[in-house]
């Protein structure tokens, strides 16, 4: 085979509940994901030499070196073959970047499921997801697809059942957000207010409403630990968040550690109409409906 094509999809976390920081750095989350229909495409073509090149809308924010996520994945899959593989690797990038969708992520799950088809490894779905937490938290899970919920870092997956589609706008904002950078922000808000923070649980509120495809009792339920901390480092989220709720969304959050702001419409009509007014907002720099569950990364 002398080219692969994966698709891999971008994440909205709808719940995000981050614990107390640990003495590792790390925090106990319980991190409900789900996959939306904003795919990047990795290409993986025989090549003797290891590189990366991305095309698309946000290109230019992408490293092309061994930086980026998807020739780190390459790199540990044939690590982890114990053999010296070449790929030359093309990202088209649709997910915003530094946005709180997971695409760099979803990049590294595209390069490991691509590489594993090029260079006829056969490796199976637990192999790969064994490599994905070892690459990032949110790795396994743009492998995995669907809605499903970590636990510990947030590595720790287990699939959700949902009851139909439920449809989305994301609002893209200028800049990125460092999610290192979110997180310090939370535990420095967090230290002021001196408050206890709780252990974080699976709201089973939530959890009836991602079953029963149930979009208003959905939106009521959205929530972020990560949202304040994110809105307190960039102010301006909060008019955009509020513009959605004026125009109906049944829920309004920022999406993981953000900028990007995820709205869930009331159908695909909705969610038409919603981007088309959140992409005039003066905050956004564009506006995407979307709508998920989708699978998480697949052979084209
Ligand atoms: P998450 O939601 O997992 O916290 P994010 O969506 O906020 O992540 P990414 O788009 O994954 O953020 O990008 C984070 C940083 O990773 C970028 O600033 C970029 O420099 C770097 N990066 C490395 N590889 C990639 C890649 N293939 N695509 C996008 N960003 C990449």
């Amino acid at each position: 085979m002398s080219s692969v094509t994966v698709r891999v999809p971008a994440k909205v976390n709808v719940q995000l509940s981050v614990g107390p920081l640990r003495e590792d750095g790390y925090h106990d989350l319980v991190n409900v994901f789900h996959a939306v229909s904003i795919f990047d495409e990795v290409v993986a073509k025989e090549s003797e030499g290891m590189t990366v090149s991305v095309v698309g809308e946000w290109a230019d924010q992408v490293p092309v070196d061994d930086g980026n996520l998807a020739i780190q994945a390459a790199r540990a899959l044939a690590k982890h073959a114990g053999r010296t593989y070449g790929a030359e690797l093309v990202i088209h990038k649709a997910i915003p970047v530094a946005g709180g969708m997971a695409g760099g992520s979803a990049d590294a799950a595209g390069a490991l499921v691509a590489c594993n088809e090029l260079w006829g490894l056969g490796l199976p779905l637990e192999d790969l997801m064994e490599i994905a937490g070892d690459l990032g938290s949110d790795v396994p899970f743009s492998l995995l697809g669907g809605t499903a919920v970590g636990t510990g870092r947030g590595e720790q997956l287990s699939q959700l059942p949902t009851g139909g589609l439920f449809h989305w706008v994301f609002a893209v904002a200028e800049g990125g957000l460092s999610t290192a950078k979110v997180y310090a922000e939370c535990d420095r808000l967090r230290a002021e207010t001196g408050a206890d923070v709780p252990w974080p649980e699976l709201d089973e509120a939530l959890l009836a409403a991602l079953r029963a495809g149930d979009a208003p009792a959905l939106g009521a339920r959205l929530a972020n630990d990560l949202q304040l901390a994110a809105l307190t480092l960039r102010p301006d989220l909060a008019g955009t968040l509020d513009e959605g709720r004026r125009h109906g969304a049944l829920g309004a959050l920022v999406s993981g550690s953000g900028p990007t702001c995820a709205f869930l419409a009331t159908d695909a009509d909705h969610a038409r109409d919603l981007a088309s007014t959140l992409s005039q907002f003066a905050g956004c720099t564009t506006a995407v409906p979307a709508h998920g569950p989708v699978p998480g990364a697949a052979l084209l």
